[in-house]
């Protein structure tokens, strides 16, 4: 099946000072086909939220492209991109800031409704409108009451709820939810990705999750990528990822959450030392050669591309830890 997502060579730079520049995204390809769930993860400042913005051209990217469903999206004016944007939806992390505080929830979930046409170029009617709310709280497991209500009577995960059926209301195929369980209790964590993994399985929604905790990707993600520094180093099934990682990136990650993984050698992954070095001025070769335990001379200079060290997986490292 064709992807219905795709990001091909995306760059995003930001000027940043004097002659400075930050770059944000150097070079990430994936695509992600209809039903999978895409995991991104990487720790903060990585790319992942920008990737995520560019993906449903939120931001632009200074160079590539995003084709979204066959049609190249890149650059298209806002308002050909408009009938697309329905297909195409965020839920964010912070559940708060995305909804007006003086707004009813009903208001609030409509709005969407009220400003596109529906699959026949009609406005919605006010029946039509009061129906696909009721259907929409049914679908994220809120009371029809809710509707009447202001968003901080409701608490972060049913917020966060909302948030969700007003993602929903225009029917999207594809969501981007860029941590959107990473500000809530963890005992209510655990619900809204079990709402996320529900509401795929009816819907058949695909997925773009943005998320740092290892934990949560691993529960809801059929695929996953890891970022560094602006590149994806690693890319490939879920299981495979997370269970067998090749890049010293990844298995660093995993190590620092409580069941580490044990690598083919019957060595734990040894826990990530030191900061994320500036996207300003990244690390020559492999950018992740200053924290890297498995570090060679030659990872020093020769930057590692991505490629399939022979499982379907991709990796950007020389000494890749398994694979095959
Ligand atoms: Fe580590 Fe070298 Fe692989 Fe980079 S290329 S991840 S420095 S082993
Ligand atoms: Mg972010």
């Amino acid at each position: 099946t064709a992807p219905l997502i795709e990001a091909q060579s995306l760059r995003m730079e930001y000027r940043v000072g004097r002659g400075q520049v930050l770059r944000a995204l150097d070079g990430v390809s994936l695509a992600v086909r209809p039903g999978e769930v895409l995991g991104l993860v990487g720790e903060s400042g990585c790319g992942k939220s920008t990737l995520g913005r560019c993906l449903l051209r939120l931001a632009r990217p200074t160079a590539g492209r995003v084709v979204f469903d066959g049609t190249d999206i890149t650059a298209l004016p806002e308002r050909t991109l408009r009938p697309l944007r329905q297909g195409m939806q965020m839920v964010f992390q912070d559940s708060y800031a995305s909804l007006n505080p003086r707004r009813r929830i009903g208001d609030l979930i409509a709005e969407p409704l009220r400003v596109h046409r529906d699959g026949q170029g009609r406005r919605r009617t006010a029946a039509d409108i009061a129906a696909r709310l009721a259907e929409l709280m049914d679908l994220v497991g809120l009371p029809q009451a809710a509707l009447a209500r202001y968003p901080h009577e409701f608490s972060g995960g049913q917020r966060q709820r909302i948030n969700i059926a007003r993602a929903l209301a225009l029917s999207p195929r594809l969501v981007v939810a860029d941590e959107p369980v990473s500000a809530l209790d963890v005992s209510i964590q655990a619900q809204i990705v079990n709402l996320f993994m529900d509401l795929r399985d009816r819907l058949g929604l695909t997925y773009v999750f943005v998320a740092h905790d290892l934990a949560v990707v691993r529960q809801i993600s059929t695929r996953v990528a890891v970022m560094y520094l602006g590149a994806i180093v690693e890319l490939g099934d879920a299981d495979t990822v997370l269970h067998r990682p090749a890049h010293p990136y990844t298995a660093a990650l995993i190590a620092a959450v409580p069941e580490p993984v044990v690598l083919p050698d019957g060595d734990r992954a040894p826990p990530l030392r030191g900061d994320v070095p500036s996207p300003i001025a990244p690390p020559p070769g492999c950018r992740f050669h200053t924290r890297c335990p498995s570090a060679q001379d030659r990872c020093r200079t020769d930057p590692p591309a991505l490629r399939d060290p022979g499982d379907g997986r991709q990796v950007a490292c020389h000494f890749p830890l398994t694979g095959g």
